[in-house]
């Protein structure tokens, strides 16, 4: 059995997942959005990443960046190593891309800040 809290809505309730030869029991979910949750999270964790990476700007050295999406949660070590090198050499608005398609995911890493407010 494994015990975890959904995420899904600010209810946050407590479930138990019990797995036997690929069936799993889902108790403790007030509605069908923590069952989905729960298998996920048991089968295939999904995972929205977010980080900071560096600008060339002294005004904003650094900017929040996100995926514009989930991925799977394996890939977000690689994905870190993906963006260390990052140096933002343009202003950016909130929501563009800075790297498409990451790892072949179909998800972007996009920024969440709006530079244009800065200068
Ligand atoms: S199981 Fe449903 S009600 Fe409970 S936290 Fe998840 S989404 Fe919200």
């Amino acid at each position: 059995m494994k015990k975890m809290i959904c995420i899904v809505c600010p209810k946050g309730c407590e479930m138990q997942v019990d797995v036997n030869d690929g069936i799993s029991v889902v108790t403790g979910n007030a509605c069908i959005r923590g069952k989905e949750f729960a298998i996920n999270e048991i089968l295939h964790p999904m995972r929205t990443f977010q980080s900071t990476v560096k600008t060339i700007f002294p005004e904003l050295p650094m900017i929040p960046i996100k995926t514009d999406d989930v991925v799977p949660k394996e890939y977000l070590f690689q994905i870190i190593e993906e963006i260390a090198g990052i140096e933002i050499k343009d202003k950016l608005k909130c929501g563009d891309i800075i790297i498409q398609n990451i790892l072949g995911t179909s998800v972007n890493i996009v920024s969440t800040v709006d530079m244009y407010l800065y200068f």
